[in-house]
C-alpha cells in the first residue's frame, strides 16, 4: 500500500531542512529563468506519488507538465529502458536505422493512418524541435513563408517556436527579432468567446476572422500552414467547439494550406483518445507530439502524410532525436496506453482509465460551482482538466489562483497554473478513482478555506 499525502499538518514542515538547503543552492547556481511555484524537491517516485527529500509523500497532479504518462518509475518502463540500455545507448538516427525506432514510427502512424493514406515519422528530442521541424517541413513543402497560430498557444522556446507561442510577452521580450512572417488569430475559447462571438459560435467567428484576413491583408496563397492546438493547454486547458476543427480543415483545403496540430500536451492518451483531435471528425496534415509520448524520457515526434513528407534526403536532421533508450519507454508506454499490457486496477488500458477517471473529476468539480462561486469554469476532457478562479464580475482572479494553488501544494497536492486564472489538473493517466478522490478532497478544502 502506498503512502497518502500527509495532512493537514504538512504546511509547518514546509520547507524541510535538505527542501530549503537544495534550494539554496539551486538559486544560486541554476539559471535565473526557472520558476520555483512552490517549495518542492523530489527524492523518488512511485505511481502517481512523489517524496521529496524530506519525506513528505506528495500527490501529482502535475506529472512533470502532463509528461509521466505512467506515473513515476512504472515497472514496465523501467524494465524496457534497462533492457536497451543493456544492448546501446545511442547510434544516430539520422545516419543509422534501428529496429526500435523503426517499429515506434509504425506503432505511431496506425494511430492516424486513414484508408487510403500512408504516414511517415521524424522523431526528436523535445516538443519545441518537433514544432520547429514542423514550421520547415509546411514552408518545404509548400514553398510558401507564412504561418498562421492561435492566441493563448504555447508551442516551445526556441526561435521559431516562441514566434509561434501566443501567450506572456515574456516568452518574447527583449530575445527578437523573432521569425518573420507569422500571424496570430484568437482561439476559439467558450468560456471567454473572443470577437464579439457567443460559446457556440466562436469556432465559425474564428474561421471567419481570418477568411478576412485573406481578402486585402494576407494573400492567402503565401499561406504554408496554420499551427493550433486542438485543445489549447498552456493558454488554459480550453476545449473548442466541435465545429472549429473542422472548419479550419476546409479553409486549408479550399486555400491549399497545411494544416498543423500540436499535439504535444493533449496528445498519447491524455484526453481518453490516443490525440486529442480524435475527438472531432477531422483529419491534420502534420501532428506534433512530445510529453507523455515516453513517460519522461526526452522524445518527440513530427507525424506527417506522406504525401506532405517531400523534404529531401539530408535536409533535417537531429543528432539525438529518435533515441534508442527513449523509443524504448516510448514503446512501453504506448503497451499501457493500448492495453497490450495491463496496468492493475485501470480497466482495459490506460487511455480508458483517463477518460473514466477524467469524467469522474469533471463531474466532482462541476458539481462543486455552485457552492464555489468563484470556480468560473471546469473543463477538459480525459485527464486534461482546467478549473478557471473568477473574481465576482466574473473576470479571470489570478491571484486566488496562485493562493489555491499554493494551499493545495501545503495540503500534499502538486498542482500547475496555466493560462491567467487556471489550475491544470494532469496526473499520471494510471490515476484510480479512490487517488482521483483524495485529490479532490484536498481541493474541495481549499475551497473550503477560500470561500
Ligand atoms: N507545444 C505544446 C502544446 C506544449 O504544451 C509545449 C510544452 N509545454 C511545447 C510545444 C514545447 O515542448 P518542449 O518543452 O518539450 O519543447
Amino acid at each position: 500500500t502506498q503512502a497518502k499525502p500527509r495532512q493537514p499538518d504538512l504546511k509547518t514542515s514546509l520547507p524541510g531542512p535538505k527542501t530549503a538547503e537544495i534550494m539554496a543552492r539551486d538559486q544560486a547556481t541554476l539559471s535565473t529563468s526557472y520558476m520555483r511555484p512552490y517549495p518542492f524537491v523530489p527524492d523518488f517516485g512511485k505511481g502517481v506519488w512523489l517524496t521529496d527529500v524530506d519525506g513528505n509523500t506528495m500527490l501529482d497532479f502535475f506529472a512533470g507538465i502532463a509528461v509521466s504518462t505512467t506515473g513515476h518509475a512504472h515497472p514496465h518502463v523501467v524494465q524496457a529502458v534497462q533492457r536497451q540500455i543493456e544492448k546501446f545507448t545511442h547510434v544516430c538516427l539520422t545516419d543509422y536505422p534501428q529496429e526500435i525506432t523503426t517499429s515506434l514510427a509504425e506503432r505511431l502512424v496506425k494511430h492516424v493512418e486513414r484508408p487510403g493514406e500512408k504516414w511517415r515519422v521524424f522523431f526528436s528530442n523535445s516538443g519545441a524541435e518537433a514544432v520547429e521541424a514542423a514550421v520547415k517541413l509546411a514552408r518545404n513543402h509548400t514553398g510558401r513563408q507564412h504561418i498562421i497560430s492561435t492566441m493563448g498557444s504555447f508551442h516551445g522556446r526556441t526561435y521559431g517556436a516562441i514566434t509561434l507561442t501566443g501567450s506572456k510577452t515574456k516568452y518574447k521580450r527583449g530575445f527578437g527579432p523573432l521569425l518573420p512572417a507569422v500571424s496570430h488569430v484568437p482561439y476559439p475559447n467558450p468560456f471567454r468567446p473572443p470577437l464579439g462571438s457567443t460559446p457556440e459560435n466562436c469556432g465559425q467567428a474564428v474561421i471567419d476572422h481570418i477568411e478576412s484576413l485573406f481578402v486585402g491583408i494576407l494573400p492567402a496563397d503565401e499561406v504554408a500552414a496554420i499551427i493550433v492546438e486542438p485543445m489549447q493547454g498552456e493558454g488554459g486547458y480550453i476545449v473548442p467547439p466541435a465545429d472549429f476543427l473542422p472548419g479550419l480543415r476546409a479553409l486549408c483545403d479550399k486555400h491549399g494550406i497545411m494544416l498543423i496540430f500540436d499535439e504535444v500536451q493533449a496528445g498519447m492518451g491524455r484526453t481518453g483518445k490516443m490525440f486529442s483531435f480524435q475527438h472531432f471528425d477531422v483529419q491534420p496534415d502534420i501532428i506534433t507530439s512530445a510529453k507523455g509520448i515516453a513517460s519522461g524520457m526526452p522524445l518527440g515526434a513530427l507525424l506527417a502524410k506522406e504525401s506532405v513528407m517531400t523534404w529531401p534526403v539530408g535536409s533535417h536532421g537531429s543528432t539525438y532525436g529518435g533515441n534508442p533508450v527513449a523509443a524504448a519507454a516510448s514503446h512501453a508506454t504506448l503497451d499501457l496506453l493500448e492495453g497490450q499490457v495491463k496496468h492493475e486496477g485501470c480497466g482495459d488500458s490506460l487511455m480508458d482509465n483517463a477518460a473514466q477517471v477524467g469524467d469522474f473529476i469533471l463531474g466532482e468539480l462541476k458539481g462543486m460551482q455552485d457552492e464555489f462561486p468563484f470556480i468560473g469554469d471546469v473543463r477538459g476532457r480525459g485527464l486534461f482538466i482546467g478549473i478557471e478562479f473568477v473574481k465576482p464580475d466574473g473576470s479571470p482572479d489570478g491571484a486566488l489562483r496562485d493562493q489555491a494553488s499554493m494551499m493545495m501544494f501545503e495540503k500534499g497536492l502538486l498542482n500547475l497554473d496555466c493560462g491567467e486564472a487556471v489550475i491544470r489538473i494532469s496526473p499520471p493517466l494510471i490515476l484510480t478513482r479512490e487517488e482521483a478522490a483524495t485529490g479532490l478532497d484536498i481541493m474541495r478544502g481549499v475551497f473550503q478555506e477560500l470561500k
